[in-house]
């Protein structure tokens, strides 16, 4: 089944003692035993749910793998997944990964002695070196990146790692499996936030791990059940609930961000545009081959100082300042000031987060009123 059918389908079957098309939400801790250990397939919501079920049927089916693990959050998520691993063992990552993700890297499980290198994907040949050095357990990317939109081709990363035996980790989340399917392409493993597009209406925390490997599967399992990582069913729920429209969200928000990296490509204002989806960008030629749109996020500097960027911050009538995306509603984040402001201005300005760069979530309102946030720039 094509793509929108899944989305809706998947793991959405009438439940069974009313036929209600939507299966209900499981709001219990425990589930009753009709003698010790014999239930029926529920026993305590830390360690499984009808819910958790079905939303991981479904996200299974959108990334094209076999197994999903739903989780409390994107970090509840990989902190499971890091826990499979020994310590000693190491994980390679890209050097621009989520901030959230590097700290957790760094301040939580650098102390357990798991080892980290952050580096840049561009130069294969260091990187394959760096594949070699110590116990490389792990490949870690996204792409595109944030807040810079940087793309890496997984292809590639996946023959590397394959080659030394090292899984590779593709967090999906601001591609989502709409636009790439990263095992496909050959990568072990998927990681999602779901809080982003996949629940898309800010208002929901959820995280995901996707794979064809069974064992690592039951490894995220019991995981979440040994370390409390579960979701609530609820919002397991509304998870599911938003996944359902992901494919006409995704094209509006492709649409949309496409229109505004157009508009910014032309202004007298703008000095850099960050956006896949525009033929002079860095990363176009891979996006174009391994994502089928170029997604809803845009980053673009404009020719402000720190003083003025704020003053422009005030003036969006349908942008909102916030962290986050993905959501229907378009927000407007400012690195400088806000997700990056703990990096010192020169390093800032070294890696391209100057004062001038604004990240744009761009929603799914009309595209005139969006727009309009900009006429006097
Ligand atoms: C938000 C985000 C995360 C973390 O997910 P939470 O659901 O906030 O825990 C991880 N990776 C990326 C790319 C994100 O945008």
């Amino acid at each position: 089944m094509e793509f929108s059918t899944r989305a809706i389908h998947a793991g959405q079957e009438p439940e069974e003692n009313f036929g209600a098309v939507i299966p209900p939400i499981y709001m219990t801790s425990t589930f009753a035993q009709e003698e010790p250990g014999k239930y029926k397939g529920y026993d305590y919501t830390r360690a499984g749910n009808p819910n958790f079920t079905n939303l991981e049927k479904c996200l299974a089916a959108l990334e094209n793998g076999q197994h999903a693990t739903v989780f409390s959050s994107g970090l509840g998520g990989m902190s499971a997944l890091l826990s499979t691993l020994t310590a000693g063992d190491k994980v390679i990552c890209i050097d621009d990964v989520y901030g959230g993700t590097y700290r957790l890297f760094t301040k939580v499980f650098a102390k357990f002695n798991f080892q980290f290198e952050f580096m840049n994907m561009d130069d294969l040949q260091v990187l394959e070196k760096a594949l070699q050095v110590g116990d490389v357990k792990v490949l870690w990317v996204e792409t595109p990146t944030n807040p810079l939109l940087k793309i890496v081709d997984i292809r590639t990363l996946a023959q590397l790692s394959k080659k030394y035996g090292v899984k590779l980790v593709v967090d999906n989340t601001f591609a989502t499996p709409y636009l790439q399917n990263p095992l496909d392409l050959g990568a072990d493993v998927v990681v999602h936030s779901s809080t982003k597009y996949l629940g898309g209406h800010s208002d929901v925390i959820g995280g995901a791990v996707i794979t064809n490997d069974v064992k690592l599967k039951e490894e995220l399992d019991f995981m979440r059940k040994a370390m409390g990582f579960n979701p609530s069913p609820f919002d397991v729920w509304l998870t599911h609930r938003g996944v359902k429209t992901l494919a006409v969200r995704m094209q509006k928000h492709c649409e949309n961000a496409m229109m505004l990296a157009q508009f910014f490509s032309s202004h007298p204002k703008v000095a850099r545009v960050y956006y896949p989806g525009l033929q002079n960008d860095a990363g176009y030629a891979v996006a174009s081959q391994q994502m089928r749109s170029f997604g809803g996020m845009i980053s673009v500097e404009f020719k402000i100082d720190f003083e003025s960027a704020k003053k422009l911050m005030k003036t969006f009538k349908v942008f909102t300042l916030a962290e986050s995306l993905g959501g229907v509603e378009s927000l407007v984040d400012h690195p400088a000031s806000m997700t990056h402001a703990s990096i010192p201005k020169e390093e800032r300005d070294k890696i391209g987060l100057t004062d001038g760069l604004f990240r744009f979530s761009v929603g799914i309102e009309d595209s005139k009123d969006l727009l309009a946030d900009f006429a006097e720039l």
